[in-house]
C-alpha cells in the first residue's frame, strides 16, 4: 500500500527529507523505521498515534477509588513515599511502595519484568506513577506502567502522551522522542491540503499544520480529536471524489456493445429451468438487462447470501450477451469454485445452445489449447475459469461481458485485467458476503447494486448452536447420529499444522478424529494441496465416499454438496460473524434438516456474538452486526482498505461524516469537473496518488 502512494515531495519535485536526516535517528533505528514503512519526514508525520496516555494530572488518591472509569482503565497519583516492600514470590519479583498525598494513601505495584525498579525508592522520595488501578480492600492499588521520580521541589508536569504502532525494537517511546525532537522539521514538510480552504473554513477547521501539530502534541484531548476529525474528512473527500471521478469516466464512455433485449428473453430462460425464478432474481435480471442495453459499460455488484441463486442471473447476463454475438467470461477466486460453475451451467447453457470453455491452472496443455483456440475464434461464447483467464495467451474474439465471482478475492489490478481482455465490457461483480448498506454507499459507491434478499423457496434454514469446547464429546456424538442418518459433516479448523496459538489444527484433528470415528470414512482437504489433489477430495465427498470432511476454510465459498448436513467450526472465536457465516452455508442446500455447530474456548466469552447466528440467517443482518462490532476495516481486509488509502476513518463508525464529505465533493466536482482549479490542487494531487485513478487524473 505504501510502496504505491506517491509522497508529496515526489510531486513537487522537491528532494524530500529522509527520517535519517532527522535529530535521534542512526544508521539503526534508520532500518527499524524503514520495517515500518516509515522512510520520509513526510512518512513520519504522516504516521499518526493510535491513542494518548494522558499524564496531565495526577487524580487526588482520595478520588482514586471512585474516580470515573478511565481510558483503558489507567489512572495517574502522586505522592510522598512512606514504605518500600521489595520480594519474590514464584520467581518473579514484587515491588510495592506505599505513597500518599494531602488526600490519602496509594499502593504502587511493580511485578515481574520491572527489576530496574528494585533497589530505586526510599522513604520521602516524591513518585508520580501511571497505571491500571485495582481495588482491594486496603485502599486504592495501581499496577505500575510507567512512574517518574521527581525532585524534592520539582513541579510536577506532565503531558498528553502519544502512542503509536511500534515493534519490539522500535518503542513508542522512541517513536515519539523523535517526533518531538523533529516536530519544526516535520511540519515543513507538509504538501498541499487535501481540503480546499474554503471548505475547511465552512467546516471550522483550522491550518493543516496546526491539525499535525495536534495529533503529534496536543494539549488537550479534545485537540486530538477535533485535529483527527479534520484528517478523517479529508480522507473521505479523496475517497468520495475518486468514486464519483471513476462514475462520471464511466458514464462518459459511450463505447461499450449497446446490446439488445429481445422480448422473448425471459420466457426463453424460464423455459430452460427446471424451477421459477424468484422475484429478487427477476428484479436483479432485469437491472442487469437494462444496464447491458446502454452504451456505457455496465458496473454492477450482484449481493446475495450463498445458494440465492446468483448463478443462474449471471447465466441471463450470459445469454443476453450470447443472442448479441458478444463473448462473456466468468472468473471465480478458486477451482472449485470455477468447475462448479461450469458443472452447474453446462445443462442450462448446452440447451440454451451456449457453447463454454474451461480455464484453470491445471488443465492439460492439450485442453487448454483448445479452450484458447475457441474463444479465439469466438466459437464459444463463454470462458469459465479462475485467475488462469487472466494469462496472455487467452484471447477473445469479441468480449463483451465480465463476470468476476466473489468480487472481494481478487485485487483492483486482476479485475481490471479481464475487462482489458474485452473492448469496455459490460461487468458483473458477484459476492456472497452480503455488504451492509453503509459500506456498499461508500467503499462501492461507483457499482451499482443488485441485491438477492430471498432464498429460493424450499429450503429449510440451518439450526445453529454455539457450544463450549468442553462439550466436544457431544459434537462428536451428533456427527456420529448424523452420519448415520446418511448425512456428512464438515470439521473445519483454521489452521493446517499445529502452531504456537494453540488453535485447531485440521492435521491434529484429523488424527484425533480417526480414534474417535475408527468406524467412519475421514477426508482431508487444506490449501496446501495441490489443487488436482484438493478436486478429487471434494469429488470423493461429493460422491458420498467420505462421511467427514476435516477442511480449512478453503471450502468456504460457494462449494454445493447437497448431502453435507453438518458444518462443525472449531475455534469459532476466530472468525468473523460474515466468515462463519458463510462456512454455515455450505450445508442446509440439501432436503435434510442441517445444523452448524459453533466451538469456542470455555475462557472466552464468545456466547454473545455468536448468538448473533444462532438467532438469524439473514446475511445482511449479520453483516451490519459484524461491523458494528469490528469496524469496517477488519470487515474489508487490509486489502480493500488499502486499496482506497484509508487510515483514519471508520466508514461503520464514522458513515456521517462519509455522507458529508460526499455531498462536499459533489459541489466541488460539479465546479470543477477534473479539479483544475489551484485551490483544489491539494485534492487532485491526493486523487492522482490513487492508483486506479493516476492515468484519469493525469490526462486531465
Ligand atoms: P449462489 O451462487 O447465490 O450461492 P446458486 O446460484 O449456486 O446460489 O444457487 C443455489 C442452488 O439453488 C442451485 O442448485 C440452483 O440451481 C438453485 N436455484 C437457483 N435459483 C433457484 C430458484 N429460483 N428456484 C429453485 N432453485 C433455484
Ligand atoms: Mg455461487
Amino acid at each position: 500500500m505504501r510502496s504505491e502512494r506517491i509522497s508529496w515531495n515526489v510531486l513537487t519535485k522537491e528532494k524530500p527529507t529522509d527520517i535519517g536526516e532527522l535529530q535521534g535517528v542512526g544508521e539503526k533505528s534508520l532500518r527499524l523505521f524503514a520495517e515500518l514503512g516509515l522512510v520520509t519526514a513526510k512518512d513520519l508525520l504522516d504516521y499518526f498515534p493510535f491513542r494518548y496516555d494522558d499524564l496531565r494530572e495526577p487524580t487526588p488518591t482520595a478520588q482514586l477509588l471512585n474516580a470515573a472509569e478511565h481510558e483503558r482503565g489507567e489512572v495517574n497519583a502522586l505522592g510522598s513515599v512512606v514504605a518500600v516492600h521489595e520480594r519474590r514470590a514464584r520467581g518473579y519479583e514484587i515491588v510495592e511502595v506505599r505513597a500518599r498525598d494531602e488526600s490519602g494513601e496509594f499502593i504502587a505495584k511493580w511485578i515481574g519484568r520491572h527489576r530496574y525498579v528494585i533497589g530505586r525508592f526510599r522513604e520521602g522520595m516524591r513518585l508520580f506513577v501511571r497505571g491500571r488501578l485495582e481495588r482491594s480492600l486496603g485502599g486504592p492499588v495501581i499496577s505500575v506502567s510507567q512512574h517518574r521520580v521527581l525532585g524534592a521541589d520539582e513541579q510536577y508536569r506532565g503531558e498528553m502522551v502519544p502512542v503509536y504502532r511500534a515493534t519490539a525494537d522500535l518503542p513508542s517511546r522512541k517513536i515519539a522522542s523523535v517526533v518531538k525532537k523533529n516536530l519544526a522539521l516535520l511540519l515543513s514538510s507538509l504538501g498541499d491540503d487535501v481540503l480546499p480552504a474554503p471548505l475547511a473554513r465552512e467546516r471550522g477547521y483550522g491550518a493543516l499544520r496546526d491539525a499535525y501539530r495536534a495529533v503529534h502534541a496536543p494539549a488537550t484531548p479534545e485537540e486530538a480529536s477535533a485535529a483527527r476529525e479534520r484528517f478523517v474528512f479529508s480522507e473521505f473527500l479523496v475517497l468520495a471524489s475518486a468514486a464519483h471521478l471513476r462514475r462520471a469516466q464511466r458514464e462518459g464512455e459511450h463505447d461499450a456493445a449497446s446490446l439488445a433485449v429481445p422480448s422473448s428473453l425471459l420466457a426463453e430462460l424460464e423455459s430452460s429451468l427446471a424451477f421459477i425464478l424468484t422475484s429478487a432474481q427477476r428484479r436483479a435480471i432485469e437491472q442487469i438487462w437494462r444496464d447491458m442495453s446502454r452504451d456505457v459499460p455496465m458496473n454492477r455488484l450482484l449481493q446475495g447470501d450463498v445458494g440465492s441463486g446468483k448463478t443462474l442471473v449471471a447465466a441471463a447476463a450470459v445469454l443476453l450477451a450470447a443472442r448479441n454475438g458478444y463473448q462473456a467470461a466468468l472468473m471465480a477466486p478458486t477451482e472449485i469454485l470455477a468447475a462448479q460453475h461450469r458443472d452447474k451451467l453446462l445443462p442450462l447453457l448446452t440447451e440454451l445452445r451456449i457453447p463454454l470453455e474451461f480455464i484453470s491452472g491445471s488443465q492439460k496443455q492439450s485442453e487448454r489449447q483448445r479452450a484458447v483456440e475457441r474463444l479465439g475464434s469466438g466459437e464459444a461464447a463463454l470462458a469459465i475459469g479462475t485467475h488462469a483467464l487472466l494469462t496472455e495467451s487467452v484471447e477473445f474474439k469479441r468480449l463483451g461481458l465480465a463476470i468476476i465471482d466473489e468480487q472481494h478475492r481478487f485485487g483492483v489490478a486482476h479485475r481490471a485485467k479481464l475487462r482489458a481482455k474485452g473492448s469496455s465490457p459490460h461487468t458483473l461483480h458477484m459476492t456472497a458476503t452480503p455488504i451492509p448498506r453503509t459500506l456498499a454507499q461508500s467503499l462501492y459507491a461507483d457499482l451499482d447494486q443488485s441485491e438477492l434478499d430471498e432464498l429460493p423457496p424450499g429450503r429449510t434454514p440451518v439450526q445453529t448452536f454455539a457450544v463450549r469446547l468442553s462439550r466436544i464429546e457431544r459434537v462428536y456424538d451428533f456427527i456420529r447420529a448424523g452420519v448415520a442418518r446418511g448425512g456428512q459433516a464438515y470439521v473445519v479448523a483454521p489452521l493446517i499444522e499445529e502452531g504456537e496459538s494453540g488453535a485447531a489444527s485440521v492435521l491434529a484433528e484429523l488424527e484425533h478424529l480417526r480414534d474417535v470415528f475408527a468406524d467412519l470414512r475421514l477426508g482431508l482437504v487444506h490449501g496446501r494441496l495441490a489443487p488436482r489433489e484438493k478436486e478429487e477430495v471434494m469429488k470423493a465427498f461429493a460422491g458420498g465416499d467420505i462421511d467427514v470432511l476435516v477442511a480449512t476454510t478453503v471450502i468456504e465459498v460457494g462449494v454445493d454438496i447437497p448431502n453435507a448436513s453438518l458444518m462443525i467450526v472449531l475455534d469459532a472465536q476466530r472468525y468473523g460473524l460474515a466468515q462463519l457465516h458463510q462456512l454455515r452455508g455450505r450445508v442446509g442446500r440439501g432436503a435434510a434438516q442441517s445444523y452448524c455447530v459453533l466451538v469456542y474456548p470455555d475462557d472466552q466469552d464468545e456466547a454473545k456474538r455468536l448468538a448473533v447466528l444462532t438467532q438469524t440467517n439473514d446475511g445482511f443482518e449479520i453483516a451490519e452486526a459484524d461491523l458494528a462490532m469490528r469496524g469496517s476495516g477488519e470487515l474489508t481486509g487490509t486489502r480493500q482498505s488499502g486499496e482506497n488509502g484509508l487510515r483514519l476513518g471508520d466508514l461503520a463508525r464514522d458513515f456521517a461524516m462519509y455522507r458529508q464529505a460526499r455531498a462536499a465533493a459533489e459541489t466541488l466536482l460539479r465546479d470543477d469537473p477534473v479539479l483544475q482549479s489551484p485551490g483544489n490542487a491539494g485534492l487532485h494531487a491526493a486523487l492522482e496518488a490513487t492508483p486506479s485513478l493516476r492515468e484519469l487524473m493525469s490526462s486531465s
